[in-house]
C-alpha cells in the first residue's frame, strides 16, 4: 500500500509530541507517546515488521524494517538505517495554531512541519515503497523513528546500544548499521559536519550579609565578575586558535545566563552562570571543557578566588559529527539528490543533530531533509510541499540499491 504524504504528514503535525526541554511541565501535549501510537497503527495497517522500544516513561523509540532481497543482516549482509525523531520543540510565542496543519501557498504550517514530522514522513514514504515495490539488488533497511532529540539525545543514544559491543543481537537491528541517514531540514543538501555543544553551570561561593554591612559578607557576584571577564578574554582571544574546520569554522565560547542575588539589601552568596562552549568536528567535548578549567586556573587575576569558583558537571555535551567517516555515503546520497532535486550539496551547518550519536557509534552517518532549519522552530513553522515527495523520492532511490 503506497503512503500519502500529505495526509500522513498533517496527522503527524495534528498530533503534539512536544518536548519538555528539561522543564518541570505537564500536560496533554508533552511527550510523544501519541505520536508513537499513530506510527504503531500505521505500520500495523501498512503490515511493516515493527518493534518498541521503551527509553523513558511515555517515550518509546518505534523501529520499522523492510528486509532487502541481498545477504541479511543476520549473516553479515548490508544494513542501512534511516532515524527521524519524534518530538518538536514548545509552541510558545507561535503565531499560528501549532496543532491546525494549514496548506497555503505551496507549504504546510504546524509545528514540527521542517523540524521534522516533514521528514519523517519523507522515509516513510521510501520505505512504503520498498516495501510495495521490492526492487531487486536492495539491501536491508530500518527506519528508527526517536524520542527526545531536542533536548538530550537519549532516543538516539538508546538506539546505539542495540549495536554496542555486547549487545544481544536485536531482531530488527541485528548488526552495526553500514551507514545512516538522519532527518532534519537540510533543503535535500548533504549534512557532513556540525559542532558539538559543551555546557556546564559555574558557580561562585561567598557569604551573605546585610547590605547595610558590606564588610561582614563576601559578595559572590563580585567573584563572577572577574570571572566573566576571563571568559569573555578567552571566547576573543583563546578560540580562534583552537583550529578551525573547514564547512563549519571556528570553536566558540558564549555565557548565555547569569544568576546571583536574592535581594538588594544582601550581599549575595551565591552566583552562577551558564556557559556554551561549542566544539569542533574531532573535538572532544570534555576536553574543551578542561582546557577552560585549566585557563581559568592559571589566571593571575584569579587566584585570591579560585578556592570559591565550582565548576559543575556538564548538563549537555552533544557530540560534533566530523566528515572524516562519511565520505563515501555523502557523495552516493549527494549524486542522487542532485540527479532528482538539483540540490544535494556536501555542507557543514552550526546546530546539533542525532547523527552526532549514531557517528559516535561506529557508522558513517550524513543528515538529510525537506524543508529549511530557517523555518525549524520559528513561530510559523512550516515545510514547502515540493520538496516533500522530492525527499521521499531521493530517500527512496538511496535505498533500493546498494554499493
Ligand atoms: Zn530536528
Amino acid at each position: 500500500m503506497p503512503l500519502d504524504l500529505v495526509p500522513t504528514l498533517s496527522d503527524l503535525i495534528a498530533i503534539p509530541s512536544v518536548n519538555p526541554m528539561g522543564r518541570d511541565v505537564e500536560g496533554p501535549e508533552y511527550l510523544e507517546y501519541r505520536v508513537t501510537d499513530y506510527l504503531e497503527k500505521l505500520f500495523q495497517n501498512h503490515g511493516f515488521r515493527y518493534k518498541r522500544y521503551v527509553v523513558s516513561p511515555k517515550r518509546d523509540n518505534i523501529l520499522i524494517r523492510v528486509d532487502g532481497d541481498l545477504t541479511p543482516p543476520e549473516k553479515g549482509g548490508p544494513l542501512v538505517l534511516l532515524e527521524a525523531h519524534q518530538d518538536t520543540v514548545p509552541v510558545e510565542g507561535m503565531t499560528i495554531d501549532p496543532w491546525t496543519p494549514t496548506v497555503r501557498d505551496g507549504r504546510i504550517y504546524g509545528r514540527g512541519s521542517c523540524d521534522i514530522k516533514g521528514g519523517m514522513t519523507a522515509m516513510l514514504g521510501a520505505m512504503a515503497r520498498l516495501r510495495e515495490e521490492q526492487p531487486r539488488n536492495r539491501p536491508t533497511v530500518v527506519l528508527a523513528c526517536v524520542v527526545n532529540e531536542e533536548f538530550g539525545f537519549t532516543g538516539a543514544t538508546d538506539l546505539t546500544k542495540l549495536w554496542a559491543a555486547g549487545a544481544k543481537p536485536d531482531d530488527l537491528v541485528p548488526k552495526r548499521p553500514d551507514v545512516c541517514v538522519v532527518a532534519e531540514p537540510t533543503s535535500l543538501d548533504v549534512v557532513v559536519a556540525h559542532k558539538g555543544t559543551m555546557r556546564w553551570r559555574i558557580h561562585t561561593h561567598g557569604r551573605a550579609s546585610h547590605s547595610s554591612q558590606p564588610h561582614l559578607g563576601d559578595n559572590a557576584v563580585y567573584k563572577m565578575a572577574r570571572v566573566l571577564l576571563a571568559l569573555e578574554q578567552y571566547a576573543k582571544e583563546v578560540c580562534p586558535t583552537l583550529g578551525s574546520h573547514p564547512l563549519v569554522g571556528k570553536a566558540t565560547l558564549s555565557v548565555g545566563l547569569i544568576r546571583g542575588g536574592i535581594s538588594v539589601n544582601t550581599v549575595p552568596d551565591r552566583s552562577t552562570i551558564e556557559i556554551c562552549r561549542r566544539v569542533l568536528p574531532g573535538e572532544k567535548a570534555a576536553d574543551a571543557r578542561q582546557k577552560v578549567i585549566d585557563w581559568l586556573s592559571a589566571r593571575e587575576e584569579l587566584q585570591p578566588i579560585l578556592g570559591a569558583v565550582e565548576h559543575e558537571p556538564a548538563f549537555i555535551s552533544g557530540f560534533s559529527l566530523s566528515d572524516e567517516k562519511n565520505g563515501a555515503l555523502a557523495a552516493r546520497l549527494g549524486e542522487v539528490s542532485q540527479r532528482i532535486t538539483g540540490r544535494g550539496k556536501r555542507i557543514g551547518v552550526p546546530y546539533g543533530t542525532d547523527a552526532s550519536r549514531i557517528a559516535a557509534a561506529d557508522v558513517p552517518s550524513v543528515v538529510f531533509g525537506p524543508g529549511s532549519i530557517d523555518q525549524a522552530h520559528t513561530c510559523d513553522e512550516w515545510l514547502p510541499l515540493d520538496e516533500l515527495p522530492q525527499a521521499a523520492e531521493v530517500l527512496y532511490e538511496f535505498c533500493r540499491s546498494w554499493s
